[in-house]
C-alpha cells in the first residue's frame, strides 16, 4: 500500500535586492493578512529598517527588544495582543527575527521575516530558539510568510555576522552527511531533493568564497539567496535536518559551557570541520570546510571562537546528549577521539 505523505510548507513570498525594504507593504497585501502588524526590533535595525516598514502600515506601536529571552517573548505577546495585532513582523538580526518568530507561533499568527544582517538560515527557516537560563526554548514553527531582504542594508551589516550567515551555509555539507547516516542506520526519513539542495547550496557559496567581500552588496546578495535556499531545504524536508546535524549539536552544547562566546555560524562553521573529519577521517575533505572558513575569513580554530581546547572537547564528547538527533557522533565520541580530531585538523 502506498502511504507516503508529504506536507511542504513554503515562504510565500520572497523579496531580495537593493531598496526591496520599501515594497513590504506591497509583499504582505498580496497576501490579504487580516488585521494591523507589529513590528518587533532592535535599537540598530530600529532606526535602519524598522522606521521606514512602520512608515508603510498603518500598525501598532512598534516593540524595540533589547535582549534575546524568554521575557522579551512574552512582552511581545502582550503587546500584540493588547493592540489586537493581525500579523507580526520582524525587522533585525537573528535575536529580533527569532523573539519575533516564538511569539507569533505561541499567538498563532502570520510572520514576517526583515532581516538586516544575514548572520544564519533562521531568518528564512521556521526554527528559532531563544535562551532562558542553560537552556534553549526552541520553536519549530512555519516558515515566514513573507521574507524581505534589502540587499543595501545587509550589506552595510557588521561583516562578521555575513561571515557567521557563510559559515552557518558551509556546515549543509556535514547536516546532509548526519542526515544521509541516520537514514542508513536509523530509518530516519531522507529527502533526496532537500538534501541535494542543501549541498548545493553550500557548493555555490563554497565556488563563489572569492567574490564574498566586505561591504560589496553582491556577497550580500549571495549570502542571502543560500541563506533562502537553505530554509526552502528545510521546509522542503520538514525539520532542520538539511542544514543541522553534529556541528550544530557541538554549538548548542558551546552555547551552554560559555554562552555569549561566538555567533552560532561561527561556531557550527568551526565544529562542521571535526565532524567532517570523523565522517571521512584523513582522506576526507576537512580540509576543503577548513580552507572554504578561511577563505570567507571566518574563524577556524577554537581559539578565534573564544573557547579554550577543553571546552571544544567537552562540547564534542557531550553533544549527542542534548537531542534525539543521531548522527556522526552516535552514543557519543571519547575524549581521546574528540581530542584527536580536533588537534588533526587545527582546531585545537
Ligand atoms: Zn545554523
Amino acid at each position: 500500500m502506498f502511504d507516503k505523505r508529504s506536507w511542504i510548507r513554503l515562504p510565500r513570498n520572497v523579496l531580495v535586492g537593493r531598496g526591496v525594504l520599501s515594497e513590504t507593504a506591497d509583499a504582505v497585501g498580496e497576501l490579504h493578512l487580516a488585521g494591523t502588524p507589529l513590528i518587533v526590533t532592535s535599537p540598530t535595525p530600529r532606526r535602519l529598517a524598522a522606521e521606514s516598514v512602520a512608515e508603510q502600515f498603518d500598525g501598532c506601536p512598534m516593540v524595540t527588544v533589547e535582549t534575546a529571552s524568554f521575557a522579551e517573548v512574552k512582552r511581545v505577546i502582550d503587546e500584540a495582543e493588547d493592540c489586537e495585532a493581525g500579523f507580526l513582523v520582524g525587522v533585525g538580526g537573528g535575536k529580533v527575527i527569532d523573539i519575533a518568530k516564538m511569539a507569533s507561533d505561541e499567538l498563532g499568527m502570520g510572520f514576517v521575516s526583515v532581516p538586516t544582517a544575514a548572520s544564519h538560515d533562521g531568518i528564512v527557516s521556521g526554527r528559532g530558539s531563544v535562551p532562558e537560563g542553560d537552556t534553549r526554548h526552541s520553536v519549530a514553527a512555519e516558515p515566514p510568510l513573507v521574507v524581505v531582504a534589502d540587499t543595501g542594508i545587509v550589506a552595510d551589516a557588521p561583516w562578521r555576522l555575513t561571515t557567521a550567515g557563510c559559515a552557518d551555509i558551509i556546515s549543509n555539507y556535514t547536516a546532509v552527511k548526519d542526515w544521509q547516516l541516520a537514514h542508513r542506520l536509523k530509518n530516519v526519513e531522507y529527502s533526496e531533493y532537500a538534501g541535494a539542495l542543501s549541498r548545493m547550496t553550500a557548493e555555490m557559496l563554497v565556488d563563489n568564497a572569492d567574490s564574498i567581500r566586505p561591504g560589496l552588496e553582491e556577497s550580500a546578495w549571495l549570502v542571502i539567496k543560500a541563506l533562502v535556499s537553505s530554509g526552502v531545504a528545510m521546509s522542503i524536508a520538514g525539520s532542520s535536518r538539511p542544514a543541522s546535524g553534529a556541528e550544530h549539536l557541538i554549538s548548542h552544547q558551546l552555547d551552554r559551557i560559555a554562552p555569549g562566546t561566538a555567533l552560532h555560524g561561527h561556531q557550527v562553521g568551526v565544529a562542521s570541520v571535526v565532524t567532517e573529519y570523523l565522517h571521512s577521517g584523513d582522506m576526507g575533505r576537512w580540509q576543503n570546510v577548513h580552507d572554504a572558513l578561511g577563505a570567507i575569513g571566518a574563524p577556524t580554530t577554537a581559539e578565534e571562537l573564544g573557547h579554550s581546547p577543553e571546552q571544544f572537547v567537552e562540547a564534542m564528547t557531550t553533544a549527542h546528549e542534548i537531542r534525539d538527533r543521531y548522527t556522526i557522533l552516535g552514543d557519543g565520541v571519547s575524549e581521546e577521539a574528540a581530542i584527536e580530531a580536533a588537534t588533526v585538523t587545527g582546531v585545537i
